[in-house]
């Protein structure tokens, strides 16, 4: 039995799945919109357990989707925010270079974030670094005075509210659990009954590669999840950080190396690291879930991963079960801090698509199938990026379906 009929249906109340949603309502105001969401809330997983950056853009390849939409997609976040009362802060932020073999990479940077059109980039000395984190100690910096912060969680309410303020509906405790096609249709079935569409767009983060499945595709990747903790620098030493410190990254894996952000909360946090999660929802050690953990150990892409990176998985692992280990990375950058200065924080699990050969898919992924399109790879700066990945998605609907 069908429960109602709509043009489009979204799978996940996350930032992209409520930003695909906005972005619909806005572009095709008619279409009669569902968004389906297994939690009672919104933003209750990556959206909700970020690092509440909005990225600059400067680390991205030149030309990719990343680039484009996270500088386009910061600058409409900051717009955004604005607008509708969103606190947020456009605070900038410092790369720091400690060991000589990232001066290089520091400058190269410096050049990619100026291809991806960053204006006021600029690498300082020892001597004036202190005018910006006078606790930093570090060879030379990047400064990046286009980083800001926000909330997220409070970015997904409000998209959440304009997108029931234009008469569409997202549907909470709504865990889809089949997709049925014909020729034209879409059942999707799920714990709150059965609807049926023309359209689906599935943004199920860190489930998507499952969803993707489950309407008879097969993903090119898998999600494989990685957990990121965080400890909370304490507010008697919160003096030390100014906004946000991070260190150069290793090309090869962007999102790793732990960094000091100064939420817009006012309080301190560092992290996050990034260890193999043995639940997709895993926020703790001890979270597991034997069809998730089974789903990553037997995977080609798991093993080959961990065959190609198994130091750098060993050496998050060591800063995951060792706070001085963790701490030591911090004090490459800021050494006056020590193990007593830090407690404890929240976490978050990145969906990471890996292919089957071990390699992590880089950029964005949007994969058409039909009238189903799958966004199958958004991590890190999707949140940023969040206006603009709407966008590109709507587009790429439109052009398949929705016109
Ligand atoms: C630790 C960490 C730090 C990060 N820091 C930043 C940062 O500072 N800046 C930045 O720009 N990005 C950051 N990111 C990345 C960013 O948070 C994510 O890229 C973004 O939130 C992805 O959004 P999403 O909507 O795809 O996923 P999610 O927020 O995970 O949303 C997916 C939704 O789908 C729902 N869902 C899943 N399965 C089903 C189902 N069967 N039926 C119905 N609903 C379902 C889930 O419940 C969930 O609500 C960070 C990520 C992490 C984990």
């Amino acid at each position: 039995m069908i429960d109602s009929r709509h043009d489009v249906i979204i799978i996940g109340a996350g930032v992209v799945g409520l930003a695909v949603a906005l972005e619909v309502t806005r572009r095709f105001p008619r279409l009669r919109l569902l968004v389906l969401e297994k939690e009672d809330s919104v933003a209750r997983h990556q959206s909700g357990h970020n690092s509440g950056v909005i990225h600059s853009g400067v680390y991205y390849k030149p030309g990719s989707l990343k680039a484009r939409l996270c500088v386009t997609g910061a600058a409409a976040m900051i717009e955004f925010c604005r607008q509708h009362g969103i606190p947020h802060k456009v605070c900038g932020k410092v790369i720091v270079a400690t060991e000589p073999e990232e001066l290089p990479r520091l400058e190269e940077l410096r050049c990619r974030g100026e291809a991806n059109g960053l204006t006021g980039l600029r690498l300082v000395g020892p001597a004036e670094l202190p005018e910006f984190e006078p606790h930093v100690s570090a060879l030379k910096a990047l400064l990046v005075p286009s980083t800001g912060i926000t909330d997220y969680a409070l970015v997904c309410q409000k998209y959440a509210e304009l997108i029931s303020a234009a008469g569409s509906t997202v549907l909470t405790c709504a865990k889809v659990t089949g997709i049925r096609r014909s020729a034209n249709e879409i059942v999707v079935e799920t714990r709150r009954g059965a609807f049926l569409t023309n359209a689906l767009i599935n943004c199920a983060g860190l489930f998507s590669d499952r969803i993707s499945q489950m309407a008879g595709d097969i993903p090119t990747a898998k999600i494989v999840p990685f957990r990121g903790e965080y400890y909370d620098l304490i507010p008697e030493r919160d003096s030390l950080v100014r906004s946000l410190i991070y260190p150069v990254p290793d090309p090869r894996f962007p999102f790793l190396g732990v960094h000091f952000t100064r939420r817009i909360s006012g309080n301190v946090d560092a992290g996050p690291n990034a260890v193999l999660a043995l639940a997709r929802e895993g926020y703790r050690h001890t979270d597991i879930n034997l069809r998730d953990l089974a789903s990553s150990v037997t995977y080609s892409g798991t093993w080959q991963m961990a065959r190609r990176y198994w130091r750098d998985g060993l050496a998050e692992w060591h800063r995951s079960l060792s706070k001085s280990a963790f701490v030591r990375a911090l004090q490459r950058m800021v050494p006056e801090v020590v193990d007593n200065d830090f407690v404890p924080g929240g976490s978050g699990v990145r969906a990471q698509a890996v292919k089957p050969d071990g390699t992590l898919v880089d950029d964005f992924q949007f994969v058409p199938s039909g009238n189903v399109l799958h966004v199958l790879n958004v991590p890190s700066p999707a949140a940023t990026a969040s206006l603009a990945i709407g966008k590109a998605v709507v587009e790429t609907a439109a052009k398949l379906f929705l016109e």
